[in-house]
């Protein structure tokens, strides 16, 4: 099985992590190596769900041949995989295996060290935000979202508000404390990009005008791209702000697109048509440059392969870079129990995908910042390189 293989089987099926590697990990801050939250896509908005404490999250950061990534661990798919890390006292080595054979090692990427920095308001660093994967800072500039309460408009798959009961994080990240954490965060820890998220507030500019805020905060004390995500704005003007406060590139995100699919699971944002997306995409290409905008499509949510590839067809043709995602369902949320999308249709859209990226010139390498140029939570930057 070569890497790509390994890597989206592990997506798909999640990973069982042995009970030595876990004791390890108790006691550290409550949000670790592992990763707490995906907080950047939908999806991820809802994996702050960590099951609580110091333990597991519903997602982990693995390293594998060089290559980190996100994978389900606890998740109820999580339970029935063939995959098993096994951590060796004597070697201090984590290896995977799938059913119990063929070990490959593996490494979980350390806590960084901002971590361990509180603001002077008495506010932990990883409140405000935190690592993802190996080098990225990711954070959710408001962690409330004007669809969320109401089960008639929340997303199905979004769970925004659990860390925040939860008291992991605060609700609105100010960008004083944006720009303190990560200037530490680049000093301290090397993280390259910053991803800044938002829950969507009730405002015509959808969190774009607080995301530009943010921006040129954190750009006026370091010198870090910045990825900005939100939902499209009332007016486009918003794009040329965002850009002017140091925003490099940018995330509108889909999830699905079938629109049966989309009342189905995202009921409120449904209410915002596709068509108006793809207009926005054009707009915010013309701004931030080709491959410079990118959007989620959650694979596994409802729309199928041909549905999938058609929007994708029609993004990489704008200049839009088509981020698809296996759906992880997350605990907490009303799709916790569907099942995540199968290793055969996650590699026959890695494949596809990867060549409309290539003819269109796109690749996950020139975007500037953000989850497509991460990459952790697809397996499909790896396939941009396959031969
Ligand atoms: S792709 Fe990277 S930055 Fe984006 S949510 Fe996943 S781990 Fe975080």
């Amino acid at each position: 099985m070569n890497k790509q293989q390994l890597i989206t089987e592990l997506q798909s099926n999640g990973l069982k992590v042995g009970a030595t590697h876990l004791e390890n990990e108790a006691g550290q801050l409550p949000v670790s190596s592992t990763l707490d939250a995906v907080l950047l896509n939908p999806q991820d908005l809802s994996a702050a769900a960590r099951k609580g404490g110091a333990g597991p999250s519903d997602h982990k950061a693995v390293t594998v041949d060089g290559t980190t990534v996100m994978v389900p661990i606890f998740t109820s798919t999580a339970t029935q995989s063939p995959y098993q890390t096994e951590f060796d006292p004597v070697t201090k080595q984590t290896v995977l295996k799938r059913d119990g054979v063929n070990p490959i090692p593996i490494s979980f990427p350390t806590q960084p060290q901002f971590y361990r920095l509180t603001t002077a308001d008495g506010t932990p660093y990883w409140k405000i935000a935190l690592l993802h994967s190996h080098d990225v800072l990711a954070t959710t500039v408001l962690q409330t979202c004007m669809r969320y309460s109401d089960a008639a408009t929340s997303c199905q798959f979004c769970a925004i508000g659990q860390s925040l009961e939860a008291g992991r994080t605060i609700a609105r990240k100010t960008p004083a404390q944006l720009a303190e954490v990560a200037e530490a965060a680049v000093r301290l820890d090397g993280v390259k990009h910053l991803v800044m998220t938002t829950g969507t507030p009730n405002t015509s500019d959808r969190g774009a005008a607080y995301l530009t805020e943010c921006a040129r905060a954190v750009k006026a004390v370091v010198d870090l791209p910045i990825q900005a995500q939100c939902e499209p704005p009332d007016d486009f003007a918003w794009f040329q702000r965002m850009k002017a406060a140091g925003v490099d590139s940018l995330g509108m995100h889909l999830e699905a697109v079938d629109p049966q699919v989309r009342a189905r699971v995202m009921p409120g944002k449904a209410s915002v048509p596709l068509d108006y997306y793809f207009e926005a995409f054009a707009a915010a290409v013309d701004v931030f440059g080709w491959g410079q905008v990118s959007t989620y499509l959650l694979a596994g949510l409802g729309d199928d392969l041909p549905t999938l590839l058609e929007a994708c067809d029609r993004l990489t043709q704008l200049g839009v870079y088509p981020f698809v995602v296996p759906f992880v369902p997350i605990t907490g949320t009303p799709l916790a129990h569907q099942p995540a999308p199968s290793s055969e249709l996650m590699m026959a859209l890695y494949q596809q995908v990867s060549a409309m990226l290539q003819r269109a010139g796109l690749s996950s390498q020139e975007m500037k910042a953000g989850c497509a140029k991460c990459g952790a939570c697809s397996a499909l930057s790896t396939f941009e390189t396959q031969d």
